[in-house]
């Protein structure tokens, strides 16, 4: 018999989940040695947030997009006792310096999303506030900013409470602005200096500035020899565990009746919503497709009557590589957010993009798994043939395990 899925029945099992993972951090904290009570885990719902993005930035950026961030925060502090060993009680207090450093550990190695974040610089603003300039070398959603920083405050006060019994409130102020030169000419600011540069022919030569910086390479990059990556962290995607063969190029795979079947192209593990990193700089061209939904037990959504093409939401990027025109398509794309924002507005055919900048999000649309989320990739050659994105894949595939290993290991994020 089917479930009805009304708002009781959701409310009821997100109520279980959410109790079941209390349980569940209470016990994992225990067996670490730590005795917690439940005030310390609703610190959440204590510490508040004054998250709100300013006037300011709407009218500075245009973008949703930013990769400065002006971290302004407020912090209220109050120190408690506790009941040492022999019996004293001992009241603790927690310096404004410690609480400063707490937050600047925390930033000088920390991630959104698998993008860099760190610090350029902090200001003390006075009595319990102070100020962090942040940059990433990408183009982040603000919304996707403001929830990691809300997430990381807690974090800290966590820290902050286990380690000096202190409770410490934070409230905090975002400004966002981006300073991405996106080239092509018009109206985008450039912290390099260089404006109105004119679209390069071919695909690695991002001219003007390149927020990923080329040298470093987010994702690994290797324009010499023509190749990159697609995502900042990589394994391929076994269609079952018994077939990490069938995650790549080629007749790789089976159908029901035991007949080979090719496979278009390869498969790259991903949760949901990954960035997803231009190949290389090019236009974009269609099949272009975003409005798919995501599958309800592997079905659209009654009253779905768009395109249902098992790609999913999708789109190309059509790029010269060493004299060869190639179009390296992109499926599965999420049904939230398919294509990156680009001025306000998704990215659209005919839009030039940088190479190793975020074009998109990965998802589940269309005949994807969402048991096994991945991105598809797949390159045309000028003859419409499929060809194996291995050889334009900046990584060697291990046969046996499917493991990926690239020049860029160290960038790995966990
Ligand atoms: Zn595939």
């Amino acid at each position: 018999m089917p479930v009805k899925m009304d708002a009781e029945f959701l409310r009821t099992t997100f109520s279980n989940i959410h109790q079941a993972l209390y349980s569940w951090i209470f016990r994992d904290l225990y067996d670490q040695g730590l005795q917690v009570d439940l005030e310390l885990l609703q610190l959440a719902s204590m510490y508040e947030t004054d998250s709100d993005i300013t006037d300011e930035t709407r009218a500075t950026s245009s973008t949703q997009y930013a990769n400065q961030i002006t971290l302004h925060i407020d912090y209220q502090v109050s120190s408690f006792g506790y009941v040492d060993p022999k019996g004293y009680t001992i009241i603790t207090s927690v310096s404004d310096e410690t609480i400063m450093n707490t937050i600047k550990e925390y930033y000088t190695n920390h991630f959104i999303n698998g993008v860099a974040i760190w610090l350029d610089q902090i200001y003390d603003s006075g009595f319990r506030a102070f100020t962090l300039n942040l940059s990433c070398r990408t183009l982040l959603s603000t919304e996707l900013i403001k929830k990691d920083v809300e997430r990381q405050l807690y974090d800290i006060a966590y820290h902050i409470k286990r380690n000096y019994f202190a409770d410490i409130v934070f409230y905090f102020h975002l400004t966002m602005s981006s300073s991405i030169f996106e080239g092509g000419g018009g109206g985008t600011r450039s912290d390099s200096g260089i404006t109105g540069t004119k679209i390069p022919e071919d695909g690695f030569n991002s001219g003007g500035y390149n927020p990923l910086n080329p040298e470093s390479g987010r994702p690994c990059r290797n324009e010499e020899k023509g190749k990159a990556n697609p995502l900042v962290v990589m394994d391929l995607m076994p269609p079952n565990r018994n077939n990490i063969g069938g995650a790549r190029f080629g007749y790789t795979r089976v159908n029901k009746y035991g007949e080979k079947k090719f496979h278009q192209g390869i498969d790259l593990m991903a949760e949901p919503n990954t960035p997803v990193y231009a190949l290389f700089s090019g236009t974009i061209v269609g099949p272009y497709v975003t409005e798919q939904p995501n599958k309800i037990e592997r079905n659209y959504p009654s009253g779905y009557t768009g395109d249902r093409n098992g790609a999913g939401n999708r789109f190309g990027v059509r790029s010269t590589i060493n004299g060869k025109t190639i179009t390296v398509y992109y499926w599965h794309l999420s049904a939230d957010q398919p294509v990156a924002m680009r001025n306000g507005k998704p990215l659209k055919v005919g839009d030039y993009v940088y190479g190793g900048t975020v074009i998109g999000y990965t998802g589940v649309t269309g005949n994807a798994n969402s048991e096994f989320p991945h991105l598809h990739l797949g390159i045309m050659d000028e003859t419409g043939k499929w060809i194996n994105p291995e050889l334009y894949l900046n990584a060697t595939v291990n046969d046996k395990t499917g493991e990926i290993s690239t020049p860029c290991d160290s960038y790995q994020i966990y």
